[in-house]
């Protein structure tokens, strides 16, 4: 079998569009609020282009740049100042914060209704208990994905390789929610590649260059290939061996144009999401 691959730039770009054409329709304008501490390069990238995607689908999108020296009380306030601000519908702290602030008490500190990355505990509790409305947006992305491939959820053997709390562990939620039997594996799985070799849908959200091969991939399987890691050469490969794995697999996500277009739009997504939410519409 060769894979066809799922071009998540496309549908990202149609979600964009969507999420365009429904902003424009409503009364007011969902507010953005993305908050950058300190100038790591990559995380200056990300900010950027949450920014620019926001503007573009007619969100009112504000970056409040602080300095990396910049202290938990300093940054607590301007979280509760977001949080008290009715024009914003959406609270998003770029991570990695720099070292001597703790991210999990400025997570904490997010409005659960403003929460559009998902990470606030009381919408992590409800992703498990399958009521969120506010669900991580890399995992939101995975499960837009996987409903454009086609690939039947519902009674499916689901593998997720990884349990980070901002990829595996939502991911797994998300899955269960639509049914699938999901086995979560991680550093110390046994006999990893046998398990892979399982699952009709696999997800790697591992961070390590193209470590799952073509034969860890089950005749027919779906993939969705989270991993985005830089060789040393440049190029960016994700955590499977994409080539390798097109050959058993139904469907892939290619890296890069695969799952990380997505994150961004469901971003978005959720800032529209939680502006309805918090004005009572039911969605
Ligand atoms: P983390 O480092 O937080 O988690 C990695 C997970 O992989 C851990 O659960 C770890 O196990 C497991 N793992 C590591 N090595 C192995 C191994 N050799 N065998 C089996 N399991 C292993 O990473 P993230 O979840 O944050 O990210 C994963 C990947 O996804 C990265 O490449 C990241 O860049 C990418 N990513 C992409 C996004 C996008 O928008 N496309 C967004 C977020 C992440 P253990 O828990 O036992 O340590």
């Amino acid at each position: 079998m060769t894979a066809r691959l799922l071009d998540g730039k496309a549908l990202a770009a149609r979600l964009r569009a969507d999420i365009a054409t429904q902003v424009a329709a409503l009364p007011y304008r969902p507010g953005l609020a993305v908050v950058l501490v300190g100038e790591d390069p990559a995380s200056t990238v990300y900010v950027r282009n949450k920014d620019r995607a926001a503007q573009q689908a007619g969100l009112a999108a504000r970056t409040i740049r602080l300095p990396a020296a910049t202290d938990q009380a300093t940054l607590l306030a301007v979280i509760a100042g977001l949080n008290a601000d009715p024009a914003v519908d959406g609270i998003l702290v770029q991570l990695p914060l720099p070292p001597h602030l703790g991210s999990r008490g400025v997570l904490e500190a997010i409005d659960p209704a403003k929460d559009v990355d998902g990470f606030h505990p009381i919408n992590v509790g409800r992703l498990v208990d399958g009521t969120a409305l506010l669900a991580p947006c890399t995992p939101r992305g995975v499960m837009k994905l996987l409903a454009a491939s086609g690939a039947a959820l519902d009674g499916a053997r689901a593998l997720v390789l990884g349990r980070s709390a901002i990829v595996g562990k939502p991911v797994a939620n998300l899955l269960l929610a639509a049914n699938a039997t999901v086995t979560i594996a991680h550093s110390r799985t046994n006999n990893l590649a046998t398990e892979c070799r399982r699952a009709e849908v696999l997800i790697a959200a591992v961070g390590r260059p193209e470590m799952v091969r073509g034969d860890w991939i089950a005749e027919g399987a779906t993939v969705i290939d989270v991993g985005i890691n830089r060789l040393p050469d440049g190029r960016l490969v994700g955590d499977c061996a994409t080539a390798e794995c097109a050959e058993a697999a139904a469907a892939i996500t290619p890296v890069p144009g695969g799952v990380g277009p997505m994150t961004i739009a469901c971003l978005l997504e959720n800032t529209l999401l939680a502006a309805r939410g918090r004005r009572g519409v039911k969605v």
